[in-house]
C-alpha cells in the first residue's frame, strides 16, 4: 500500500513525470503498456489482436482537459477512431474519459459530445465505453452515462469495486440493461468511501460479479470482467457456469501488454477476450497508475534509465 500511495503521488510531480514522458518512449520501457503515441502506430498493434480473435477497446490517453477548444479536439480524435474502426473493419470501441471531453468546461458542454459521439458510434454499429475516474466524478459520470445510454442504448460504463457505493449504483443502472466493465479501481481514495485492503477490495469485487452475472442470467447485464487477477477470472468463470450464462453473453477485459499470459488462457478457454489500449503522446499519468498498481513495474523503468546512464 505504501508504495502504491508513493508512487501516485509522484505522478502529481511535474519534476518525476516530465524525466519519464521525456524517456520512456525513447528507452521503450513505456511502449510494454502503450501501444504507441500515433494512430498509425497503434492500429498496426491492434490488427495482430484482431487477427487473433480479440477485441479492442482504443483510448486516447489524456485527461482533466480545461477548454472548449481542447476537448472539442479530443471529441474529433474519438470520432475519427470510430470512423478508422469501421473503415479498417477492426472489432472494437472507444473507451472515452469525461474530464477529457470537457467536464471541467461545463456538464452540460461535455454531455453534448459524450451525446454526439455515442450517436456516431451508432450509426456505424459500434458501441462506446466510458471509464471511470476519481471519486469526485462518480455522480455526473452515472448520470452522463444514464442519459447516453437512455438516447443511444450503445454505451458501456466501469464501475470500481473500491468504492462502497458501487453495489448501489448497479441496482440503479440495471433496468438499463447496460454492458459493466467491473474494474477494482485505479485512484487514491479515502477509507470513509473506498476499501483500502486488496483482501477487501477483491471480496467486493467477487459480490459485484456475483451480482452482475445474476443480471446475465436475467438479461439484464452484460458483465465485463476488467481485471488481470486469476482469481478474480476463475471466480466469474466459475459463477457463469453455475448460472447458467452462456460465455457469448459476458467478456474479460485485460489492458494491453499486462498479464498476456491470463489473456491467452481465459481466450482459449473459449472466453471473448477485449483488450483496453492506450495511446498517444499524453501517456505518462496512465503509466504512473500501472506501475503504482504493481510497484514492481518499478524495476524495469529503473533499469531502462541507470542503463541510459552508464551508456
Ligand atoms: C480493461 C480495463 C479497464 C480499466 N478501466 C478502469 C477505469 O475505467 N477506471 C479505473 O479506476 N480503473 C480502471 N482499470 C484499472 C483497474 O481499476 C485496476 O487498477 C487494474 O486493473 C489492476 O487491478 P487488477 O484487477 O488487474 O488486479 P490486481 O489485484 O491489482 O493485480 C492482480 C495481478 O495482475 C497483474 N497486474 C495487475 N496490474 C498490473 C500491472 N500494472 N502491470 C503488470 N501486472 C499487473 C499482476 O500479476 C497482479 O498480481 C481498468 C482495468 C482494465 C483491465
Amino acid at each position: 500500500m505504501l508504495a502504491r500511495d508513493f508512487i501516485l503521488w509522484l505522478s502529481t510531480k511535474p519534476s518525476v513525470t516530465n524525466m519519464i514522458a521525456r524517456r520512456g518512449m525513447k528507452n521503450g520501457f513505456a511502449r510494454r503498456f502503450i501501444a504507441g503515441e500515433t494512430l498509425e502506430e497503434v492500429l498496426t498493434a491492434c490488427a495482430s489482436l484482431c487477427t487473433e480473435g480479440r477485441t479492442i477497446s482504443l483510448n486516447h490517453l489524456g485527461e482533466n482537459v480545461s477548454t472548449e477548444a481542447a476537448a472539442n479536439k479530443v471529441f474529433e480524435t474519438y470520432v475519427h477512431l470510430l470512423e478508422q474502426l469501421h473503415d479498417r473493419k477492426l472489432p472494437g470501441n472507444i473507451s472515452i474519459k469525461l474530464t477529457q471531453l470537457g467536464l471541467a468546461v461545463g456538464r452540460e458542454f461535455c454531455e453534448n459530445l459524450a451525446h454526439q459521439i455515442a450517436r456516431r458510434a451508432h450509426e456505424l454499429h459500434r458501441t462506446i465505453e466510458i471509464d471511470m475516474e476519481g471519486s469526485a466524478y462518480t455522480d455526473v459520470t452515472l448520470d452522463i452515462f444514464e442519459a447516453v445510454q437512455r438516447a443511444s442504448a450503445n454505451a458501456a460504463l466501469a464501475i470500481q469495486a473500491y468504492l462502497y457505493r458501487s453495489e448501489n449504483d448497479l441496482k440503479r443502472l440495471e433496468p438499463l440493461r447496460p454492458k459493466i466493465r467491473l474494474v477494482k479501481g485505479a485512484y487514491r481514495e479515502p477509507k470513509n468511501i473506498a476499501f483500502q485492503e486488496k483482501s477487501a477490495v477483491d471480496a467486493n469485487f467477487k459480490r459485484l460479479t456475483t451480482q452482475l452475472m445474476e443480471g446475465a442470467a436475467r438479461g439484464t447485464f452484460f458483465p465485463a470482467i476488467g481485471s488481470h487477477d486469476p482469481a478474480m477470472a476463475a471466480y466469474a468463470q466459475a459463477e457463469a457456469a453455475r448460472l447458467h450464462v452462456p460465455q457469448d453473453k459476458y467478456e474479460f477485459q485485460m489492458l494491453y501488454g499486462i498479464r498476456r499470459d491470463l489473456q491467452d488462457q481465459v481466450f482459449r478457454e473459449g472466453n471473448p477476450v477485449q483488450v483496453y489500449v492506450s495511446f498517444g503522446t499524453d501517456w505518462c499519468p496512465w503509466f504512473m497508475r500501472r506501475l503504482a498498481e504493481r510497484p514492481a513495474n518499478c524495476w524495469f523503468v529503473l533499469r531502462s534509465l541507470l542503463a541510459e546512464r552508464k551508456a
